[in-house]
């Protein structure tokens, strides 16, 4: 396998076998709610591949993979101890708004998992639809606000985020730094890190609740990467073409 520090990471939601139960409940976010036993496929499809799940901070030559989780429904519990049982850890980005709300993460649960070794970002206070729409003011409020009630839960810093939707702006990631966040996760399919706005940024994959296990497997072994990226690129395209 080629050394050149790429990281796939995938974003997951929740893992849970009743939909209902767990973190937002939409008829989008649905689509990326997966069941045990679809996750423990997945799981299993990663571990074929031979890489191992290390720290994503961690400086090594190897490519990585990284497993994250947004919004901070109760289903984590679950997700955490499954990845547990590959000595795996994964990174859980809360809303924290929602926390100690039903189907959400309590503040004593976000601290467990932490002392589990699991890592624990920021997702925004509220969870807006887009960050892009909001003022320099309520983009403040959303990211200092959720860092500060993240670092009194777990009596450290909170350095990492992940953008709602994944839809940023310059001025989204300026509020970013200047709120003290140095990585922040996004939603467009890359696997190299790049620097932005003084920000480390990371691509994510996300499987949906039908992904195969043979497209994990792929994905795990950083095949495909180009084509899910060119996707993307060609669905935005589209997008905007219909909005406008
Ligand atoms: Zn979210």
């Amino acid at each position: 396998m080629p050394s050149n520090n790429r990281l796939m990471t995938f974003l997951y939601h929740e893992v849970c076998d009743n939909p209902e139960e767990s973190g937002f409940v939409t008829k989008n976010s649905l689509q990326y709610t997966h069941t045990i036993a679809e996750f423990e496929e997945h799981l299993s499809a990663i571990a074929a591949s031979e890489t191992v799940v290390k720290d994503f901070n961690e400086k090594c030559d190897l490519d990585k993979i990284s497993i994250t989780f947004d919004d901070g429904g109760i289903s984590a519990l679950c997700s955490a101890e499954m990845l547990e049982k590959y000595g795996w850890r994964g990174h859980y980005f809360i809303a924290t708004k929602y926390i100690g709300q039903k189907g959400f993460l309590s503040s004593a649960d976000i601290s467990d998992l932490r002392k589990r070794g699991h890592y624990i970002g920021s997702h925004s206070h509220s969870h807006p639809k887009s960050c892009r729409d909001l003022s320099f003011e309520a983009l403040k409020y959303e990211w200092e606000n959720s860092k500060k009630i993240l670092e009194d839960i777990l009596s450290e810093d909170v350095f990492t985020a992940s953008i709602p939707n994944g839809q940023y702006s310059g001025r989204t990631l300026n509020v970013l730094k200047s709120s003290g966040y140095s990585h922040v996760f996004t939603s467009m399919p890359t696997v190299k890190p790049w620097n932005e706005k003084g920000l480390v940024m990371y691509g994510r994959f996300y499987p949906k609740r039908n992904t195969s296990r043979v497209k994990i497997e792929k994905l795990s072994r950083f095949e495909g990467v180009y084509f899910e990226y060119l996707l993307r690129k060609l669905k935005q395209t589209l997008k905007l073409k219909f909005k406008g």
